[in-house]
């Protein structure tokens, strides 16, 4: 088997060659841009197995390096993981909404680095279960077709709407969604999910889902996840 390949886009050198040292010593084949630029020609030349993008780059920032990553069919299904510092939320909600697939938070440490880029490269080669899959994950069991949600083969009764967002998150474990990746998703025949009222669909589902309900994670300033 090949060696993944990594395409490291940061302009700090000491941070490159940390991360550099890391990767490389879990068997990655890395290469690395220090501008926005050389990473778009990089990726399109050779489109990489990842690409791990600091968003605080010189010219073209990496926010726009993911939106045209996302918009070139050569590289539109290369994971993004964005690399962020505390306090930039915003620009997180802004890269997921943009098809960015995770994000990891400056200082990390090469553990932590590490388990999310296995994370990442591991939810690329799962499939999604199709609209009618039953999922079962630990203790909750979501059947679609019969619109039912068990918790220990007890039903939970939800309303449409929670069970569209239970279903929606349920369905790819691991991966962050903002509220407005989520209204849109279910938003179907229901007009009256707003961003903010996923926040109240949330509540509603943990208090039903019971034990089940701390499946749902908070992350915090961004979204939601169904934990992996
Ligand atoms: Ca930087």
């Amino acid at each position: 088997m090949s060696k993944e390949s990594i395409l490291l886009v940061e302009d700090e050198r000491d941070i490159l060659e940390v991360v550099r040292y890391n990767l490389t010593r879990e068997g990655y084949a890395i290469r690395e841009a220090e501008t926005g630029e050389d990473a778009l020609l990089m990726a399109a030349a050779e489109p990489p197995d990842l690409v791990l993008l600091d968003l605080m780059l010189p010219k073209i920032n990496g926010l726009e390096v993911c939106r045209r990553l996302k918009a070139a069919p050569a590289t539109a299904s290369v994971p993004v993981v964005m690399v962020t510092a505390k306090g930039e939320e915003s620009d997180i909600v802004t890269g997921l909404e943009m098809g960015a697939d995770d994000y990891i938070t400056k200082p990390f440490s090469p553990r932590v680095l590490l388990a999310r880029v296995r994370a990442v490269l591991r939810r690329k080669q799962q499939t999604v279960p199709s609209e009618d899959d039953s999922i079962t994950i630990k203790n909750l069991v979501i059947h679609p077709g019969r619109h039912e949600v068990l918790v220990d083969d007890a039903p939970v009764t939800l309303t449409n709407t929670e069970f569209k967002v239970l279903h929606y998150l349920a369905r790819r474990p691991g991966w962050v969604f903002t509220r407005y990746q989520i209204v849109d998703a279910v938003h179907g025949q229901d007009y009256s999910v707003t961003d903010r009222s996923v926040d109240g669909q949330i509540v509603g589902l943990r208090r039903k889902l019971g034990d089940a309900g701390g499946l749902i994670e908070t992350v915090r300033g961004v979204g939601y996840r169904f934990r992996e």
